[in-house]
């Protein structure tokens, strides 16, 4: 069962009970019990009553709310309309009505992690205030906060999870199917950190929705390509080249036609996109070790999460900076995933305790035994793991003092440069682990998402589409590594891009997201390309000659199968199928490849290479698998498989 540690909501409603009101429960509309606790009394009228409505931006789009006022209450608030994300937004959505209802108050927390659906809410319920003539100001100042108590919780299992995203979740799961009994601890108010705000693409070689994909040419060619690698180059990887060069000849001979791919092109492909130079001069590649387990442990990692019930698309995609069609997207996206994910935690009975943040892994003779934690008032939280700890606390890129501090990659790195991911994503299980004695590797390597809004909201984007500059030309392969896109969208004029679409864009944005980023002005729509191009000019200035010119030119090498201008080789069609879309893009911080050192087993390893007894560590926390720069989809890909392997590890204590 999910439990705020922080039970402001209860206080809330005890508090409401002890004045003699029944409780409100925490839901869309929340309705004071008493909404006319003040009747027959002499209290003076602080509102006109009535019911008002208003409306606020949230983190997608507008959240409305219906306020219902007595003379002397607020006594109820229901969210009427939102597009915000499932799984996030509703934690907000949940509780800050109830909130505000049973205490009164606009000085009302945001839940963490749903910090913009809350604040869309409060905002929306402080102008309905205004319109019934309340007091904004008293209703700020009426604070009803939860005393910090110092008492201390003690709670036991045999395995303890810290971080409650795609690795948390997974590894929770594995280890509650071991027989262990789990404790899942979250530092935000609803599980799911980055995973959940993720496109929920996962990167495997998969024989059976491959096999039913046709090849295009372009790619064939580019396959064909590998037979010329020089095993030289290839480090650690020289044997799966080689195995690699016999898979694609025998395949090439056979004549098939199907979209090939095996573990071995998926760990040359993420060797090579993921080597790279830091700026002192470092070279950082893949941990073999690593990199093949995720390669070839990823399929029947799939397959286990098909058991518990996440549904995977048939088709194919390939995630921006994936190198290859093997992308599987999850049906209904990350929130589906997030979502089936906990109810099967749950199902296995793992205790979720969420707004409960671990601050320590406790050690006893060198093995870790548990986890001090503190719930949202500051009271602590001692957690006693019998078998394991389990770090899956996500990555720093949330943490701008962290990224300023280990950066080795960006030469002007700009310490206010927005990130995509996750608030809680902060660091947090790095620095407990390195108290713990543990080795950090590749911290240099940050990522940043070239296909952001200009204030760090990640857009998806479908293949076909391309990436046009200031000046309504194409500049990049919108199919390279992430990295090399960056460097080259940092050096157009405003460091910022358009990603030009056609109905399949449109299709995959969804019309409430494109209003959103219409209504923002970070986007326009159009049924014609010309008519495209003319708001392209007037709302963006972009050169609407210049930029018709570009897509026909694009439009003549997807027919071609090759790119003259910059070799892009994954073609999907031509930017051709009313409604045209452009989305005004630029980079944002997104992703750290560096952190906590494990072998396979997931054991977190010290300086000198040996396992810290009863510590594991699993997705963005850990480091050595991404090297210099992740491929796009091997991030849930890797918190998956080795959330499940943690899981699995801490629970027989390997
Ligand atoms: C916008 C966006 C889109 C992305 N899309 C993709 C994609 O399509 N494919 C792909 O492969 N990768 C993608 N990624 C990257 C990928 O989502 C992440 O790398 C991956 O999901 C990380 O999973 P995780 O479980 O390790 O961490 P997270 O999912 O981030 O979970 C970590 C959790 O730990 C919690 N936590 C942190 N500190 C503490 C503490 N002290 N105590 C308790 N809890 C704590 C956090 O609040 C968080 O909930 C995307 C990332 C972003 C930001």
């Amino acid at each position: 069962m999910k439990t705020p540690l922080k039970r402001a909501l209860s206080l809330l409603l005890c508090l409401a009970l002890a004045l003699g009101f029944a409780a409100c429960a925490p839901q869309e509309t929340a309705v004071s019990p008493t909404p006319d606790a003040a009747e027959g009394s002499d209290a003076p009228a602080l509102y006109t009553p009535g019911t008002y409505t208003a409306s606020a931006a949230g983190n997608n789009g507008t959240v409305t709310v219906a306020v219902t006022f007595t003379e002397t209450a607020i006594s109820a608030v229901e969210v009427t309309a939102h597009s915000e994300t499932p799984g996030i937004g509703d934690a907000a959505i949940e509780q800050i009505p109830g909130a505000i209802v049973g205490g009164q108050t606009l000085a009302v927390d945001a839940v963490s992690g749903a910090t913009n659906t809350s604040n869309a809410i409060l905002d929306a319920v402080e102008d309905c205030v205004e319109q019934a003539g309340g007091d904004v100001a008293a209703l700020k100042a009426a604070a009803a906060e939860e005393p910090a108590s110092n008492e201390t919780t003690e709670l036991s299992a045999g395995v303890v999870v810290v971080g409650g995203g795609g690795a948390g979740l997974t590894a929770a799961i594995a280890a509650a199917q071991e027989g262990a009994e789990v404790i899942l601890i979250e530092k935000a108010g609803v599980l799911g950190g980055n995973t959940i705000m993720s496109g929920g693409g996962l990167n495997t070689a998969d024989p059976v929705r491959q096999g039913s994909t046709e090849m295009s040419e372009s790619m064939r060619n580019q396959l064909a390509g590998y037979l010329e690698y020089d095993p030289a180059g290839f480090g650690d990887f020289a044997a799966e080249l080689e195995t690699l060069k016999t898979q694609i000849q025998e395949y090439l001979d056979s004549g098939e036609t199907y979209l090939f791919d095996s573990p071995e092109l998926h760990m040359i492909q993420s060797y090579e996109g993921s080597k790279r130079t830091g700026l002192d001069g470092t070279v950082v590649t893949p941990d073999h070790d690593l990199l093949a387990t995720l390669c070839n442990q990823t399929l029947p990692t799939c397959e286990w999460l098909e058991t518990l019930g996440v549904q995977f698309k048939d088709t194919l995609s390939t995630a921006v900076g994936a190198l290859w069609q093997r992308t599987h997207d999850v049906e209904g996206g990350a929130s589906a995933l997030i979502a089936t994910l906990e109810e099967s935690a749950e199902a296995q009975g793992v205790t979720i305790l969420t707004q409960t943040r671990g601050t320590e892994i406790l050690m006893e003779d060198g093995r870790a035994v548990g986890v001090r934690a503190e719930d949202a008032s500051g009271n602590e939280v001692l957690l006693h793991a019998g078998s394991g700890v389990v770090l899956a606390t996500g990555g720093f890129a949330s943490n701008a003092e962290m990224v300023m501090e280990y950066n080795n990659y960006w030469p002007d790195l700009s310490a206010t440069m927005p990130c995509d991911g996750a608030a809680g994503c902060t660091g947090d299980g790095i620095v407990m682990a390195q108290a713990a004695g543990a080795n950090l590797v590749g911290m240099g390597f940050i990522q940043i998402l070239p296909i952001c809004t200009v204030d760090g909201q990640a857009i998806r984007g479908t293949q076909n589409k391309i990436y046009v500059n200031q000046e309504g030309v194409r500049f990049v392969n919108e199919n390279d590594e992430r990295d090399k896109l960056v460097t080259a969208i940092l050096g157009q004029t405003g460091g910022r891009m358009y990603a030009i679409g056609d109905a399949t864009q449109y299709e995959l944005q969804g019309e409430e997201k494109l209003n959103a980023l219409i209504e923002k002005g970070y986007a326009c729509v159009a049924d014609t390309i010309e008519d495209l191009a003319a708001q392209m000019e007037s709302l963006f200035g972009v050169d609407a000659e210049a930029f018709l010119k570009t897509v026909a030119n694009y439009n003549s090498y997807v027919d071609a199968q090759e790119d003259p201008e910059f070799g892009r080789y994954n073609f999907i069609g031509k930017i051709e199928e009313a409604p045209f879309v452009a989305i005004m893009e630029a980079p944002a911080l997104h992703h750290t490849m560096g952190g906590v050192q494990i072998d396979t087993e997931t054991r977190v390893l010290n300086a000198e290479g040996a396992a810290i007894p009863g510590l594991y560590a699993a997705g963005e926390v850990t480091g050595g698998i991404h090297a210099g720069n992740r491929l796009g989809g091997n991030a849930v890909a890797d918190a998956m498989t080795f959330g499940r392997i943690a899981g699995q590890s801490a629970a027989n204590g390997k």
